[in-house]
């Protein structure tokens, strides 16, 4: 039996558009993936080293996961995704297992990107501070992982994203240059994010005239984008909840969406490395 439930391998369809805000991290993404890929012989001729290992961190709910979808869509990657939990297999070398089989079908269908959710959970056991799901030991799927991050260099075209909420908890191992060593940060968005994230929904559902979307990204200061998404989806509840033959969702539907949901983002999250 494989040692990791599933290892998926996805063909997302996010693309750069469908993602709200972060003009920044787009735009460095774009350059630092894209640029090489698209054009080895200009990068290799000035000289240029691929990244090979790339770091994601920011508040939960704020398109990290969009954001490694959209990469792989955008510079044609395969991609695999993994929770850093999934990997902690309470049997001892199972876990190992787990993550020389990962990558090996990484390379099989490279030129791609693995996608390392909730990495933080990877180092926790290794600093004595209990560990996050699985049961497993930690040090044994860490070392490995470096093992296969250290070895991608002659091992093909497979690029290593991670995410987290907690980078304060990180093993310090993973990011060491040529490992995770470019480390980028996914914030909460701000007004003119939160008007672009809301007009991406909006897109897809069917409003009354007195919905305004400056208001409402007015109205969201602190919410993340997926609060975002609830507070639309929860309007469209609290429209058929009042009349099944409605023909539209209107204001009245969001104030009562946003009295039931809250933002998560806290001054504590938007902390910077
Ligand atoms: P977590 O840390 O909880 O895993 P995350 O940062 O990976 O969160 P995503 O999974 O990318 O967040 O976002 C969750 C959902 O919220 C997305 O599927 C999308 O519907 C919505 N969302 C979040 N941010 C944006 C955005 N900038 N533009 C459009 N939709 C967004």
């Amino acid at each position: 039996p494989s040692a990791i439930k599933d290892i998926v391998l996805e063909l997302p369809e996010t693309k750069w558009t469908d993602i709200g805000g972060q003009k920044d991290v787009k735009q460095k993404l774009k350059e630092a993936v894209e640029w090489p890929l698209r054009h080895p012989e200009v990068f290799q001729r000035l000289g240029g080293q691929p990244r090979k290992g790339l770091l994601l961190y920011g508040p939960p709910g704020c398109s990290k996961t969009l954001t490694a979808k959209a990469l792989a869509t955008e510079a044609g990657l395969n991609f695999i995704a993994v929770k850093g939990p999934e990997l902690l297999n309470k049997y001892v070398g199972e876990s190992e297992r787990g993550v020389r089989e990962l990558f090996r079908k990484a390379r099989a269908a490279s030129p791609s990107i693995v996608f390392f959710d909730e990495v933080d959970a990877l180092g926790l056991n290794r600093e004595g501070e209990g560990n996050n799901g699985g049961g497993g030991n930690s040090t044994g799927v860490l070392t490995a992982l470096l093992n296969e991050m250290d070895g991608i260099e002659e091992l093909g075209n497979v690029m290593i994203l991670a995410a987290t909420n907690k980078p304060e908890v990180i093993d310090p191992a993973l990011l060491r240059p040529g490992r995770l060593d470019y480390i980028l940060y996914v914030g909460p968005p701000d007004l003119e994010s939160r008007t672009e994230i809301l007009s991406i929904k909006f897109r897809k559902m069917k409003l009354g005239e007195d919905v305004d979307i400056q208001v409402l990204a007015g109205k969201t200061d602190g919410y993340s984008g997926a609060d975002l998404v609830k507070i639309c989806d929860e309007a469209v509840l609290a429209a058929m909840r009042e009349d099944l033959g409605i023909d539209s969702v209107k204001w009245r539907h969001f104030e009562e969406a946003l009295r039931g949901v809250k933002s998560v983002i806290t001054m504590e999250m938007i902390r910077r490395y």
